[in-house]
């Protein structure tokens, strides 16, 4: 057997991404981003900077979208998603993904859309009461970027769980209707990190966020300001780790030590400043290599302007071979 037939092709596909709303930030790596790349050398993975999807809700302030493109990209890159391993690809350049989203939004009603609860969610949050009809039909389009690249996984945070469920059924419903085109996608739910003000998840918009590139002062002084349990004044008064936002990151960026800490704070033996300056250290280890990353390809514009036009003439031919089938299996495929 020679070396080149021993190594796989892959299979399966991946496909994710992120608005093009601003940086991403800590909430998006453990959420999404370090799946991604761990997932990167085993499947075909498509990574998607969404700005379609941040049209949404930035149609105002469609200038804001190329700066936020290679913003966002290179935080990709500064995570460790390898161009060679991943495709990173433009929506708005991929016209097949628009096409999919008309052909579906035939079948889907407005009432399932209406009760998505993250839709909910968001239009409440960003006080919408009579939704624009491309925001409330996002998770259709969400469908037709998986569905294009015939995904099986898609590595989410579990707001995105009502999307995934959505998308699952838009793919039954096209496959029953016309012919076994599309494939079914899963969700891999990543853990979802609350923001530094409590109360909501960390979040770009909220302005509560520790961004993939802060400094180190950055994150000491954002840490430092963090809400704690408020019943908590004294070193020795006894803490509610359940409800405390610090304690939560420790239980997702130090693992093994997070049993100790919820029972000396629950004895009120470690301090607030004690406790999250354990955290801060955590937080750092996970940072630093992405800072370094990020200093080889910050001024390398031209380098990431490459990647992203290669991946998206691949993300294309593929997204273009499926709507062919798409056309085909319903029999609007006229010359
Ligand atoms: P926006 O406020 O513009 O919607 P966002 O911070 O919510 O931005 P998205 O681009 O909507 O980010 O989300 C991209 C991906 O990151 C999704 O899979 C989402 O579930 C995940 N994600 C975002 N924030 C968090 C978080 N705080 N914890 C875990 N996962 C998150
Ligand atoms: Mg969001």
């Amino acid at each position: 057997m020679t070396f080149q037939s021993k190594i796989q092709p892959k299979q399966e596909v991946v496909l994710t991404g992120d608005r093009t709303t601003g940086k991403l930030h800590l909430g998006h790596y453990v959420g999404s981003l370090k799946h991604r790349v761990q997932l990167q050398q085993q499947y075909e993975t498509y990574i998607m900077l969404a700005d379609v999807q941040a049209l949404t809700t930035h149609f105002h302030n469609p200038g804001m979208l190329a700066d936020s493109v290679r913003q966002v990209a290179l935080d990709y890159l500064s995570v460790g998603i390898d161009p060679e391993q991943a495709t990173i690809f433009v929506q708005s350049m991929i016209p097949e993904i628009a096409e999919l989203t008309c052909i579906y939004s035939m079948f889907v009603t407005v009432s399932s859309l209406r009760h998505n609860p993250t839709v909910k969610h968001e239009a409440q949050e960003r006080g919408y009461e009579d939704l624009y009809y491309g925001f409330l039909g996002y998770p259709v389009s969400q469908a037709a970027d998986i569905t294009a690249f015939k995904a099986s996984l898609v590595p989410a945070g579990e707001d995105q769980i009502p999307h995934i469920e959505q998308a699952r059924r838009i793919v039954r419903r096209f496959n029953e209707l016309y012919a076994p085109v599309l494939v079914e996608p899963q969700i891999l739910v990543g853990e979802r990190l609350e923001g530094l003000d409590g109360g909501s998840k960390m979040s770009k918009s909220l302005g509560n966020a520790i961004c993939l590139d802060a400094s180190s002062e950055e994150v000491r002084s954002q840490i430092r300001r963090a809400t704690t349990d408020p019943a908590r004044v004294h070193k020795t008064d006894p803490g509610h780790p359940d409800i405390c936002t610090i304690y939560g990151y420790h239980s997702i960026f130090r693992k093994e030590g997070s049993e100790e800490i919820r029972e000396q704070c629950q004895k009120g033996s470690i301090s607030c400043a004690a406790c999250k300056a354990m955290v801060t250290e955590a937080i750092e280890e996970v940072l630093e290599p992405i800072r370094e990353r990020r200093e080889l390809y910050k001024h390398r514009t031209k380098d990431i302007d490459d990647i992203l036009m290669a991946g998206t003439t691949k993300a294309r031919s593929v997204a273009r071979q499926t709507m062919g089938e798409v056309r085909e299996a319903m029999g609007i495929h006229y010359f």
